[in-house]
């Protein structure tokens, strides 16, 4: 496979085009932002740790009959995937009180929610990524009814998935965000990243936050966090 143009140059990665227009090139890199771009760093080797704790998730939950874009790791910080159009909303997934819901509703964080939820986000940079409801969002034409459907059932399945299996590394699914889009054929698939840049991971019994809090929040052992959960996981 051969490496083409820059197609898109995000926050945490670039993506490339390959000589295959079915199949993109991803390079993971070491920049950090929170707080909508107003806050940025690095975080040493995050895009070797992101690029290898994705791959495990989306190997897993392939295994687990989850259709995602993973096709293969290439190097350390890169891999192929399957071109997607992707489907402009972040779909957040919760199980437990943490960040801005916390703030919106004024509980603590690390309440157990009775129910596990989502909520959408529109993904715009421009607009700072702003909460969207299901209506609205078919309203604007971002996803039609059944598209919708289909990406809840998918993350609440994906959701279980990862759940169970981080239990067994006394690891604590908090929150975390996923992306879904097209394949030529119409499917819906997993897209983008499970990582701790994307998910709030815990420790089971202390609560300590083993993912991006750390940078957001100025918490330290940033790095040692990210390789926790890789450790964990042994990758
Ligand atoms: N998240 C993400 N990208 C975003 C917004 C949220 O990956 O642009 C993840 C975040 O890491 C967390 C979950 O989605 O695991 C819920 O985030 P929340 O809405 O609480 O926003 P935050 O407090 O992180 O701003």
């Amino acid at each position: 496979m051969e490496k083409r143009e820059l197609l898109y140059e995000g926050k945490a990665k670039k993506i490339f085009k390959t000589d295959n227009q079915d199949i993109l090139w991803v390079y993971y890199k070491d920049d950090a932002t929170a707080f909508n771009n107003q806050k940025r760093g690095q975080i040493k080797n995050k895009g070797v740790i992101n690029n290898k704790i994705t791959n495990y998730f989306m190997n897993f939950l392939e295994k687990n009959k989850v259709s995602t874009h993973f096709i293969k790791e290439i190097s350390d910080r890169e891999t192929f995937v399957k071109r997607l159009e992707i489907i402009p909303l972040e779909v957040i997934v919760r199980n437990v009180v943490a960040g801005s819901f916390s703030k919106r509703y004024g509980i603590c964080e690390g309440e157990m929610l009775k129910k596990s939820t989502i909520e959408f986000s529109y993904k715009n940079d421009e607009l700072g990524d702003p909460f969207i409801s299901e209506y609205s969002a078919v309203a604007l034409e971002l996803a039609s009814e059944k598209e919708i459907e289909v990406v809840k059932k998918l993350s609440f399945e994906i959701n279980d998935l990862l759940k169970g299996h981080l239990k067994i590394f006394n690891i604590k699914l908090v929150d975390f965000k996923l992306e879904f889009g097209k394949v030529k054929n119409g499917e819906i698939i997993l897209g983008d990243e499970v990582s701790p840049d994307t998910c709030r991971f815990w420790d089971i019994k202390t609560h300590e936050k083993l993912d991006k809090d750390r940078f957001r929040n100025d918490l330290g052992n940033v790095e040692d966090a990210y390789n926790e959960i890789l450790n964990r996981l042994k990758i």
